[in-house]
């Protein structure tokens, strides 16, 4: 386990799955949308089409030797893109899950995706294997959509809405859907109305309000506490099961699965730390927390008065 990891991270703590075991499907920042909100920054490689971007049975082998020697709640595919846009993903749920069930062990499978290829059958067919999904939807409204979430240019929100009630419609898992309302992109009553009435038919077991809470890929700010409320109330009005989500996780980064620290600094190009978590990186690896700042890549970064540490590779 402790050589050459690649495609797993973690397990991080997730604010709405506990403790998750994270797998990247996608080189880095590959991705169907460039969110002005994204931790991981600007899409580098914006693409709508499924491919297979690294040899499947090298993940799969990953996953397993992870799940051998740590405890997650969830192997979660998110990662650093868009993780439907593998074409490897259904032949890996599958195979988790096997796994999982001969080793007897306690650990769900999720995926969080930006609902971009829902319209799919595949995509469609291969996140039912999962026991939850979270995908995403921040705006209902064109201009919104493309302000926010910036799609590649073949993808219209009417598809992506289509495709995620029909998804909703057969799924059996848990499916949380997440709004992440950014200040004057989605924030206004119009948008959150249109957002609860696609949610209403959805009928999701819960949706999170989020707001950006770590370091964005644009000069944008979080939306405010009063929007944040008036939203959830706004989904509640119509029959949605909501809560908010407008803090940052506060549980424990796991090191034990790193043999050093320059693969465990990676968990920080998607995770981006405060200094307390990277004053518990340094000490796992015996440097000082001012050794560690040095090392190339990490950079830091201020969002709503706090520091935060990222790893651009
Ligand atoms: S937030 Fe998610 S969907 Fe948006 S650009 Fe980043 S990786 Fe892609």
């Amino acid at each position: 386990m402790k050589t050459g990891i690649k495609y797993v991270y973690g397990p991080v703590p997730s604010r709405r799955l506990g403790s998750s075991l994270g797998v990247n499907l996608t080189p880095f920042k590959t991705c169907s949308y460039s969110c002005v909100y994204c931790q991981l920054g600007i899409t580098t490689c914006k693409i709508a089409e499924r491919r297979s971007f690294f040899p499947r049975e090298e993940v799969l082998k990953e996953i397993e030797r992870a799940l051998e020697s740590v405890r997650a709640n969830y192997v979660t595919f998110a990662g650093e893109g868009e993780p439907t846009l593998s074409l490897d993903l259904g032949w890996l749920i599958e195979k988790v899950r096997k796994f999982i069930s001969l080793r007897d062990l306690n650990s769900k499978i999720a995926v969080i995706t930006n609902s971009s290829l829902l319209w799919r059958k595949d995509v469609r067919e291969e996140l039912a294997n999962t026991d939850s999904c979270l995908p995403s939807l921040d705006a209902i409204s064109d201009s919104v959509f493309r302000r926010i979430n910036r799609p590649h240019r073949s993808i219209k929100i009417e598809k992506v809405v289509e495709g995620i009630l029909e998804f909703g419609d057969d799924y059996d898992g848990e499916l949380m859907v997440e709004v992440m309302l950014v200040k004057g992109y989605n924030d206004s009553r119009k948008e959150l109305e249109a957002i609860a009435s696609v949610l209403s038919e959805l009928k999701p077991d819960r949706v999170h309000v989020l707001t950006p809470t770590r370091p964005p890929a644009l000069n944008v700010e979080p939306a405010d506490a009063k929007t944040i409320m008036l939203s959830v109330e706004i989904f509640e009005e119509n029959g949605v099961n909501s809560s908010a989500i407008n803090f940052p996780e506060c549980g424990e980064f796991d090191f034990s699965v790193f043999s050093n620290v320059k693969e465990a600094i990676k968990i920080m190009s998607r995770h981006p730390m405060r200094e307390e978590q990277l004053e518990k990186l340094s000490k796992h690896f015996g440097l000082s927390i001012e050794e560690l700042k040095s090392i190339p890549g990490i950079v830091e970064k201020k969002f709503c008065g706090r520091k935060y540490y990222l790893y651009v590779p």
